[in-house]
């Protein structure tokens, strides 16, 4: 298994609990390098995607999970619920779509508001309409990982960092000859290989030598900046506008400590580089006084940046997740994530259920 994300550690957790001999080789040094420590932190509710895609799927069936785990791993988080707002008339009947379309999801417990019940929420708030989501909420990523680390190594799963996945081989009959890089570079043979390398998936996809390049799509990356608020939230839920074709708006979301950020924007860029342009938080100022009027000047800083791994370019669609396995591209064992953006953090629980599904139902 490759990458030590949110999904990853959770697929390693899945395969060890089922009595898999799991090895998780991660190229940096620690857990949580990746897009899995550069997001929202926000467990959504599941209403944003096409019903019965496996986003809606999972990210219902995720989100569930999740609040269960951290329930019982005494993991920080909060379900502070979320407002999406409309501004303008054709904004609530975009509102109206949205309702209907987390109905066909699963997701029956959003609530209209007018304006003043809105503003009787959240008093900072100006919109014409809103949507209430109170089972959306947010989590402390870093304390999920740690704790789908150690339930990974307690049911026996190995992890090594500093150990990058070079290419792999697929093997007569079942299994695959692993080369590994880093200081002591090494070789190994498994019976399964699964693909959980975020930003890097498509890469090591096309290093596995007897893969269909036609079964591997194209990555894109979509950067997404965020800015923090100086000085206190005015508000308690999280607050998006309408989503765009690239995201969900530069939304505000806050810490488990209350400190409210903007963010994401959307910026397609060539490479994995995370340097912040403070300019383009000028355009944030804009966008957020659509719903705050009183954002005050100069009140943002740079805070930091992710990037989405994307397999379809600018002005498409989002894709769904693909779960790329022996069902797909005829080899026994393989299974590649590919375009785990949001709500990976979300559904990442589901999604290791789901991977190892995939891989049994071809067993
Ligand atoms: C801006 C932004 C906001 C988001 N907000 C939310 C949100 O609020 N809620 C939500 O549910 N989801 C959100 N997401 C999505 C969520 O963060 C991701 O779906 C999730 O973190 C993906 O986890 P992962 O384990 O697949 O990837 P990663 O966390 O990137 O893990 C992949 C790992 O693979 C390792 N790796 C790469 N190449 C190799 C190699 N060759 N060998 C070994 N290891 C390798 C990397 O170092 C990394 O550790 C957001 C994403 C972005 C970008």
């Amino acid at each position: 298994m490759l990458g030590a994300g949110v999904v990853g550690l959770a697929c390693a957790r899945q395969m060890a609990q089922q009595g898999m001999e799991v090895l998780l080789i991660e190229q940096t040094a620690s857990i949580g390098n990746g897009v899995s420590s550069r997001n929202s932190e926000v467990i959504h509710a599941g209403i944003y995607y096409t019903p019965g895609s496996l986003k809606a799927r999972l990210c219902v069936e995720g989100k569930a999970m999740l609040y269960d785990y951290c329930q019982e791993h005494h993991i920080d988080h909060a379900r502070c619920g979320k407002l999406i707002v409309a501004t303008t008339p054709e904004q609530e009947a975009g509102l109206q779509k949205l309702q209907d379309q987390a109905r066909a999801c699963g997701v029956d417990d959003l609530q209209w508001l007018d304006a003043a019940q809105a503003k009787a929420l959240e008093p900072a708030l100006n919109c014409s309409a809103a949507l209430l989501s109170p089972s959306t909420g947010i989590v402390d990523t870093h304390a999920l990982m740690l704790a789908l680390q150690g339930d990974a190594e307690n049911h026996g799963a190995q992890l090594v960092f500093n150990t990058p996945f070079v290419s792999a081989r697929v093997l007569p009959g079942q299994g695959f000859e692993v080369q590994v890089g880093g200081a002591e570079a090494f070789s190994l043979t498994t019976t399964h290989l699964i693909n959980a390398a975020g930003l890097a998936a498509v890469d090591a996809a096309r290093h596995i030598e007897g893969l269909d390049p036609s079964h591997v799509p194209n990555a894109y990356l979509c950067k997404g900046s965020y800015f923090s608020l100086t000085g206190r939230s005015p508000f308690k839920h999280l607050i998006y506008p309408m989503p765009n074709k690239a995201g969900l708006g530069v939304h505000l979301t806050l810490d488990l400590a209350g400190q409210a950020r903007f963010g994401p924007d959307t910026e397609w860029v060539q490479d994995e580089n995370y340097d912040m342009d403070p300019q383009r938080g000028q355009a944030f100022y804009a966008a957020v006084r659509e719903y705050w009027p009183a954002l005050p000047d100069n009140s943002l800083n740079p805070a930091y940046s992710g990037i989405r791994p994307k397999i379809v370019p600018a002005g498409h669609a989002a894709a769904d997740f693909v779960f790329s396995g022996p069902a797909n591209h005829g080899i026994p064992g393989l299974l590649n994530l590919f375009g785990i953006e949001s709500p990976g953090l979300t559904a990442c629980l589901a999604i290791a259920q789901h991977s190892q599904q995939t891989l049994a139902q071809a067993d």
